[in-house]
């Protein structure tokens, strides 16, 4: 197709949704100096994961590609490239685990080996669809070992890939190869014609991988690790239900970035949003370096003008990493050079206001080795080019008067034109008498003299017909002609110098290309730190201590979100696991339907990872051990699109859960077991709490906040009080005016075990109609005689009187029901649970 190219970024942004690739065909030669046909070939090809333009993409999110490899089953690799900074990540682990890194970090494309009979292989299928990535197939040779290592080395230059801590027979390190030849080939298009055009909006030399970073491996150590199903449960990065269509409103990064209390966000530049993004979603688990960012923002939220100074030399700071990318691809505008001579005294500026603090004294450091370098070619940029810029070259307008003569001397010729034609019409009207005579210009004639068809009778022989209009006679004359042709070629010749000019300029803005990148680096980190001293300042946040001790005790914790939501409505709860004064490590917490429960065990998963972070956090004091890993569960998570059975979802990452916690890992798990039958849950949600609270391989079990319905389970609290304690959510009852029972939601937390759980309640609140809820508290009570439960009344149950449903609850139980109130649950071991569960299924069945 061919489209206009002012609007291709329009068509792209449509093909590229719908889930084409598109090739982009152009012009490689002048057609103004072509012989015969103009020469046009492949300039780049667009798909779902190398967007780098930047009409393509949101500031504040990344668009990333990724190759994956195999070993066997049981290893793979993957590389993750974020084509329009260059960022480069290694992994190696189980394919399960890789997965998971595709899901969270948001993989857009993947590619893999095609086998030769096509269809992509159910483990790269398997990677890709729980993050809907767009799938790539490419030749198997590509992932070959060698070929690989070929393609590293020449992008980098090197002989080896150890120096990049890289295992040349690693499966990630076949994919890194077979991830730069596609970028090669997909990017960084040869041409074989040196003068592209482009449009006449971009630079106009090869394109280049030459931000392309080396490529890092990424580690679980000394990183807090939040798997893709934690991140959604704990909405960091999106909310699950969002009520404006904006996913960012009401996650954890959306306390930064999109706060209700503030007009803009703390984190000013798009780099710092995409860093805040990754350190929220990737904890530290090393109390060093988190420490090592607190007395960063501690230093920043104590001193106002330290604060301010940094602020404003970030704000405004142009997408450096993202233009440092365009200008390495060859896709540079003027608007993105001259933004990149903003870099230098922005780095100069850092470096001086932080002059006086320790805690950012390595950021300084960093800052004073690049300055020089950014402050040259800020002034190469800023003394050829003006400050506002125009979006293309098509017209020129970059160079500044006064900095090239050829510009100079063809833009005065352009200038001057004015006044020699004015001056060339009076000296026409005089000689020839022709009070009417005027001169003009149009883009498809050009230059003429028009005079009324009335006087047309006097137009001397000089004066040749050009076009003939309605009631005038327009001409061209020698001496107009040679003017024309001077005039026009001198705008063509000052945009081609203005080009060549620019061309110099990208060119030398390459070759500092990782100058730019670090300082980005530099900058994003310092967005992101002041961004929480600003939030801290703001809302009273305090510095959790974190220790290496895998403890958790928070005082007065607020939920980051709906504290300010509800501002003052919202009330502050301590959370305690693993202290001196609370041993337990597993809190089992019950209470009604809407008293606050997932917000309580959510806020302390939450708090404890802003603290990993290095932000302060909503409470009036914590302390806080760090983490290998949290855990967080839904019960009743909806993951029907992925064709499992919600209750099926539910115990693959239960048991991903128990097979992986640590001592040292922080577990959430909300109404676990609630996808089955009532007594199935219930069994599976005591040993599952069982197994957490007591494992078998350590001394103490991960830390864990555990919100039931099954007021059953509180009993394990009675049992091994030094591993398991009883919370509870207060309510109020009381009579209301007319004489009714009403409950109040205290929204407070305190020790004990709730004995009801008020749906009733909760069931009139929502609007079911009195008769039924009215039944519902009938039926309640005769169940609650059958089972013995505490809160069970003598009464006999009445009929209905309306329906006679009498009969349901009257019988005589069933022997099952007499085999579970004998069980000895915490006697039996998981298996024998489930043993004894198909036992009684198939009793009732017969
Ligand atoms: P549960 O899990 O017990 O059903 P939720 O945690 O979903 O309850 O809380 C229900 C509602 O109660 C929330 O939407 C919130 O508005 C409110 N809420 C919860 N905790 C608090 C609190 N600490 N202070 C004020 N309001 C709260």
């Amino acid at each position: 197709a061919g489209v206009p190219h002012h609007q291709k970024t329009k068509y792209l942004k449509m093909a590229v949704a719908l889930g084409h690739r598109v090739a982009i065909v152009d012009q490689l030669e002048d057609p103004a100096q072509a012989k015969g046909v103009v020469k046009r070939g492949v300039t780049q090809v667009v798909t779902a994961g190398t967007l780098a333009d930047e009409a393509l993409l949101a500031d504040d999110a990344s668009c990333l590609l990724a190759a994956v490899a195999f070993d066997d089953d049981a290893r793979a690799g993957l590389a993750v490239i974020e084509p329009s900074t260059g960022a480069f990540t290694v992994i190696d682990g189980d394919p399960a685990r890789l997965a998971d890194r595709v899901a969270a970090l948001g993989v857009r494309e993947i590619l893999y080996a095609q086998p030769a009979a096509g269809e992509a292989p159910a483990r790269v299928r398997a990677l890709a669809e729980p993050a809907g990535a767009a799938l790539t197939g490419r030749a198997a040779w590509h992932f070959g070992a060698s070929e690989s290592l070929e393609a590293i080395r020449e992008q980098y230059s090197v002989a080896g890939v150890d120096g990049f801590g890289l295992d040349p027979d690693a499966p990630s390190t076949r994919a890194a190869g077979a991830a730069i030849r596609y970028l090669r080939e997909t990017q960084a298009i040869e041409r074989d014609t040196a003068d592209a055009t482009s449009g006449g909006e971009f630079q106009s030399q090869q394109p280049t991988l030459a931000h392309l970073r080396p490529p890092t491996r990424e580690t679980v150590e000394g990183v807090c690790v939040l798997d893709a199903t934690t991140l959604r449960a704990l909405e960091i990065e999106t909310t699950i239900r969002s009520a404006t269509g904006d996913p960012l409103e009401g996650s954890l990064v959306g306390v930064f970035l999109r706060s209700a209390d503030q007009p803009r966000s703390v984190v000013r530049t798009p780099m710092g949003k995409r860093l805040i993004r990754a350190w929220l979603t990737r904890p530290l688990a090393d109390a060093g370096a988190v420490h090592a960012r607190q007395n960063a923002v501690g230093a920043l939220a104590d001193d106002a003008l330290l604060a301010d100074a940094i602020g404003q030399a970030l704000d405004g700071l142009a997408d450096v990493a993202r233009i440092a990318g365009r200008v390495a691809l060859g896709r540079a505008t003027p608007r993105d050079l001259v933004a990149l001579g903003d870099a230098g005294p922005r780095a100069a500026a850092l470096a001086e206001s932080l002059e006086q603090s320790d805690p950012l004294a390595p950021h300084k450091q960093r800052l004073d080795a690049i300055a020089p370098e950014l402050t040259t070619l800020a002034t190469a940029i800023s003394t050829a080019c003006i400050d506002d810029p125009p979006a293309h070259l098509r017209e020129g307008g970059l160079v500044r008067d006064g900095y090239d003569a050829q510009v100079d001397e063809a833009r005065s010729l352009q200038r001057d034109a004015g006044a020699w034609l004015a001056e060339y019409q009076s000296k026409l009207i005089a000689e020839f008498d022709l009070p009417s005579l005027k001169v003009g210009y149009n883009k498809v004639f050009g230059y003429y003299l028009e005079l009324p068809s009335g006087q047309a009778a006097r137009a001397p022989d000089t004066f040749t017909r050009k076009q003939t209009l309605k009631n005038a006679e327009r001409y061209i004359t020698p001496e107009l002609k040679t003017f024309e042709e001077r005039a026009s070629t001198a705008e063509s010749r000052a945009v081609e110098r203005e080009r060549a000019i620019f061309d110099e300029l990208c060119t030398l803005a390459r070759k500092h290309v990782p100058t730019l990148t670090a300082f980005a680096d530099i900058a994003a980190e310092l967005d992101v730190l002041l961004g929480f001293a600003l939030k801290a300042k703001r809302r009273g946040w305090v510095r959790p201590e974190v220790v290496a001790e895998p403890t958790l005790d928070i005082h007065a914790g607020r939920h980051p979100v709906l504290d300010e939501t509800l501002g003052r409505g919202f009330v502050p709860n301590d959370g305690a696991l693993a202290t001196p004064d609370a041993p337990a490590s597993l809190a089992l917490l019950t209470g009604p339907n809407m008293a606050g429960k997932s917000t309580f065990i959510r806020q302390n998963a939450l708090l404890t990872v802003l603290a990993l972070a290095g932000s302060f956090i909503p409470a009036d004091r914590a302390t806080i051990g760090v983490c290998d890993r949290v855990f967080t569960r839904v019960g009743a998570d909806d993951a029907l699109h992925r064709g499992q059975s919600t209750f099926m979802v539910e115990m693959v990452e239960t048991a991903a859960i128990l097979n992986n916690a640590t001592p040292r890992s922080l577990v959430v798990l909300d109404e676990i077991g609630r996808g089955t039958s009532t007594l199935d849950g219930l069994s599976l949600a005591w040993a599952i709490a069982e197994a957490l609270s007591s494992p078998t391989t350590a001394d103490r079990g991960p830390r864990t906040l555990f919100a039931t319905h099954y007021h059953e389970l509180t009993e394990l609290a009675e049992r091994t009080p030094e591993r398991v304690r009883n919370l509870r959510v207060a309510v109020e009852e009381y009579t209301n005016a007319d004489g009714e029972r009403e409950i109040a939601f205290l929204h407070r937390i305190g020790p004990g075990r709730a004995d009801r759980s008020y749906g009733v309640h909760v069931a009139r609140l929502a609007g079911v109609p009195a008769s039924v809820t009215a039944r519902a508290e009938e039926v309640l009570e005769t169940l609650s005689v059958q089972h013995g439960g505490p809160s069970a009344s003598k009464k006999k149950p009445e009929p209905s009187a309306s329906t006679g449903q009498l009969g349901l609850f009257q019988s005589q139980p069933h022997p099952a029901v007499e085999r579970l109130r004998e069980l000895k649950l915490d006697a039996m071991t998981p298996l024998q649970a489930f043993d004894l569960l198909r036992e009684l299924a198939s009793s009732v069945d017969s």
